[in-house]
């Protein structure tokens, strides 16, 4: 089966006036992983293996508590806790292992292991996954076949670090030849002079500080640290300052 393509919500993230176009489409598709699983599905059998087994991550928890149903959380928490009982109860019959090069951090202890594991395990995080790598695959195929989104990506205010990144690392397995040198040049140039920016907002932010710029305008700054936030973690907070 032929895999899907996300032509509308990729043109329209790069529509949108933003500092990552790409933290724009793994924010919209987070929220939508939030709502389906604090919705109705978390009374799935299914969902709640899943949920029991992964659990969620620092990012996700506070953001599923901040949705509101307590009652929906409390369930799944309840029942994470009860099956994490039942694996402490197992690995307190198991014994340490040696050492080996391979668990060296957690010096072959398999509770150690084990709960290393499950900080990194998250319900949300994989129910996003597929969606946003196919998201980073669409930019990549609509760069490679599309003049009008080439020009769209060019005139964009380039990506964050972390997505700068993964788009460069994936850009050889989607891209001709000819058209990864043009987008190497023309993505390192978008994210350097909008970094560039960036950084200048924020050196005005700080500089309105000086009490002899207090009656200066604010030009771009109000909410430069927002968006140098945004820039350097792909963190996006949620109080936009007025401009
Ligand atoms: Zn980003
Ligand atoms: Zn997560």
């Amino acid at each position: 089966m032929k895999e899907q393509l996300y032509t509308i919500p990729v043109n329209d993230a790069f529509d949108a006036d933003t500092e990552c176009p790409v933290c724009a489409m793994y924010d919209k598709l987070e929220s939508d992983a939030i709502d389906f699983v604090m919705g109705a599905s978390y009374m799935e059998d299914d969902v709640r293996m899943e949920t029991n087994k992964k659990g969620f991550c620092a990012k996700h928890l506070p953001l599923m508590y901040k949705n509101q149903n307590r009652l929906g959380l409390g369930l799944m928490m309840l029942t994470y806790m009860d099956q994490q009982l039942k694996e402490m109860e197992k690995l307190a019959g198991k014994k340490r292992g040696a050492t080996s090069w391979f668990s060296k951090n957690t010096g072959g202890d398999p509770t150690a292991e084990y709960m290393a594991e499950q900080q990194c395990t998250c319900y949300v995080c994989d129910r996003m996954k597929h969606s946003y790598e196919r998201y980073l695959i669409t930019t990549l195929y609509l760069y490679n076949t599309d003049s009008a989104f080439r020009d769209k990506f060019a005139r964009s205010k380039g990506f964050c670090m972390k997505h700068f990144g993964e788009l460069h690392e994936m850009a050889p397995s989607h891209l001709s030849k000819s058209n990864l040198d043009e987008f190497d040049t023309c993505i390192n140039r978008i994210m350097v002079e909008n970094f560039r920016r960036v950084r200048d907002d924020l050196e005005w932010f700080t500089d309105k500080f000086d009490y002899r710029n207090a009656d200066a305008p604010w030009k771009n700054s109000k909410d430069a640290l927002i968006r140098a936030i945004q820039k350097t973690n792909a963190i996006s907070v949620e109080e936009k300052a007025k401009k």
